[in-house]
């Protein structure tokens, strides 16, 4: 039976495109492209898909992006994604997408851009924003080669902002100083994934080096006083996902996640679910377990989520609107 979360008007602004996949689409891809013996059926691919570390997740990770071979590909993806979406009632999401993932296939930025974008222009009735993950293991030259060709179609593509995910424990913020200082000279909107897999040093480097305006996770800020005190003063936006960080083992389980702390020090927190697919979870899923656990408010944790979006001040007042007026009829 669904409840109001299931039910409610949710936004949701860090969701991996690619993680989003729902899993029979991702099954269809793994036979088009002549399946793996190591899934050999549709309910393996569940068991494949839990991680004993961060880096066991970022292989699985690449172990998907050999399934995702043409433009095609890319478009049926995106709108089944959108499908996916538009059916648990979440009328706005950023999602993020890794080219540099599937260069290897001959694709370009562009191109699986454009493509992403007809496919999520099939589906009706939900607005879906696109941030250009610049992958962090290509390094600092492909991730400005990157940012260089999805502007190219950034209005085209409606790609408002970057992010930089992978493997944080390797890559450092400073390695990308100069690429998010380009992508702010062109006025396109900055967060970074710190404060997952690396500790409070890393969420420190992505507000002074890349002076992002959103940290994806963040739930490390909590190992150190001076940092949260930060954060909470100036109202820093933190993508938390609490299931992600329980999957990869940045967290050890819901009784000793970070989000309660940061909701009793006033946190700017949101709520999001990372990789859906991969962490067998969702916004909706997500959001109930933060408000039963820690008694959280999930309008206002959504209407965070719409504050600090890269909606423009009109969608912004209208996405409220959509929100406001459904929790007055049923709370
Ligand atoms: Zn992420």
């Amino acid at each position: 039976m669904p409840d109001v979360f299931d039910l409610a008007p949710k936004v949701e602004l860090h969701l991996h495109l690619e993680g989003a996949i729902p899993k029979d689409t991702l099954w269809d891809l793994v036979r088009k492209y002549g399946g793996d013996p190591a899934v050999p059926t549709r309910a393996s691919l569940v068991d494949h898909l839990q991680y004993k570390s961060f880096a066991q997740f970022i292989d699985t990770w690449w172990w998907m992006t050999g399934f995702v071979r043409s433009y095609q590909d890319f478009e049926s993806v995106a709108e089944s994604v959108a499908l996916d979406l538009s059916r648990q009632h979440i009328v706005y999401a950023e999602a993020s997408f890794s080219p540099t993932d599937f260069e290897r296939h001959g694709l370009s930025p562009q191109g699986i851009a454009t493509a992403i974008r007809r496919g999520l222009a099939r589906v009706p009735g939900i607005q879906v924003v696109l941030n250009c993950d610049l992958v962090r293991d290509t390094g600092p030259q492909r991730a400005a080669t990157t940012l260089a060709a999805v502007m190219e179609v950034a209005s085209q593509a409606d790609i408002r902002g970057i992010t930089i995910g992978g493997s944080e424990q390797t890559y450092p913020p400073e390695l990308f100083e100069n690429v998010f200082r380009s992508a702010r000279e062109h006025g396109i909107r900055r967060t970074a994934h710190a404060g997952e897999a690396a500790g409070p040093q890393s969420v420190r480097s992505a507000l002074d080096v890349l002076k992002v305006e959103r940290v994806g996770h963040g739930v490390r800020v909590v190992e150190d006083a001076s940092l949260l005190a930060r954060v909470v003063d100036d109202q820093v936006p933190l993508e938390v996902c609490p299931t992600s960080n329980i999957r990869t083992g940045v967290v050890a389980g819901w009784e000793v996640h970070p989000v309660g702390e940061l909701l009793d020090a006033g946190a700017n927190v949101t709520i999001s679910s990372d990789d859906p697919t991969f962490f067998h979870t969702s916004v909706a899923d997500d959001l109930r377990t933060v408000a039963e656990l820690y008694s959280a408010d999930a309008v206002a944790l959504t209407e965070r989520a719409i504050a600090a979006s890269w909606m423009t001040a009109e969608e912004k007042t209208s996405c409220l609107r959509t929100t406001t007026d459904w929790w007055a009829e049923h709370r």
